[in-house]
């Protein structure tokens, strides 16, 4: 929907984050559901990709600085959250049951065809801005979007990594690597793209290809490839 708008930034600074789950496999993308953590065996194998909201304080220098502290990682459940302001203008969780008329609810979602999405529902006295363009009463944000509904802070939603590290996923075996071309046996070490799940050669004490060492991207999707947890891509504050 928001694809072609330029992004839109004011100054600021980094002061929070907040973030849900997602796991990737294999290229089918699903919101991580809190009962699969223990009980899925496929969840645990696999790599995960979470949404990330980075908060940016755009108001008073000073106010911005005196509440840095208060604003620490906030996990967002896959059931997502309801977010508001408190007096000061930071961003604040609103609990069951208290008027959240002036808040956003926000629900990281995935698809099956890899994208990933932060659902935005504003309450009927906000209203939400993604790059500067107000929003419908339901909206998806993506990687890299700004979503403002306070004039005391800004939301940037990143993607942040865990990529899986371990033999080939079974519907590789005997098929070539997309990096060296040498075909995975069931006993390659590999590391999976988290965001497509695509497999290259690990280097291993038995083995000397190196393929995800001599990679930034993944050599299917393009994207970066991340070789330990870690943020797909960071906006550019300044
Ligand atoms: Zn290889
Ligand atoms: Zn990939």
């Amino acid at each position: 929907m928001f694809r072609g708008i330029h992004r839109w930034r004011g100054p600021g600074t980094l002061v929070g984050m907040l973030n849900g789950e997602m796991q990737t496999d294999g290229g089918e993308h699903a919101v991580r559901r809190p009962t699969a953590r223990s009980s899925d065996e496929e969840s645990r194998d696999a790599s995960v990709l979470e949404v990330h909201l980075v908060v940016e304080k755009i108001g008073d220098g000073e106010a911005a600085i005196a509440h840095e502290k208060r604003l620490s990682t906030v996990p967002l459940p896959t059931t997502g959250l309801w977010l508001g302001a408190d007096d000061a203008g930071n961003p604040r969780v609103i609990e069951k049951g208290e008027d959240d008329e002036a808040g956003v609810a926000v629900v990281p979602v995935g698809n099956r065809t890899g994208q990933r999405r932060v659902l935005l529902l504003p309450g009927a006295e906000c209203e939400v801005r993604i790059n500067g363009f107000i929003v419908p009463r339901v909206a998806l944000a993506r990687e890299l979007d700004v979503v403002q509904w306070h004039p005391g802070f800004q939301i940037h939603v990143v993607l942040f990594g865990r990529p899986k590290h371990g033999l080939a996923p079974s519907r590789w075996v005997g098929r070539e690597c997309p990096h060296c071309r040498t075909p995975f046996t069931a006993q390659s070490r590999c590391l999976m793209c988290v965001l497509c799940g695509t497999p290259v050669h690990e280097e291993t004490a038995d083995s000397d290809l190196r393929c995800a060492a001599e990679r930034s991207t993944c050599p299917v999707c393009n994207q970066p490839l991340l070789k330990s947890p870690g943020y797909l891509n960071m906006p550019d504050l300044d």
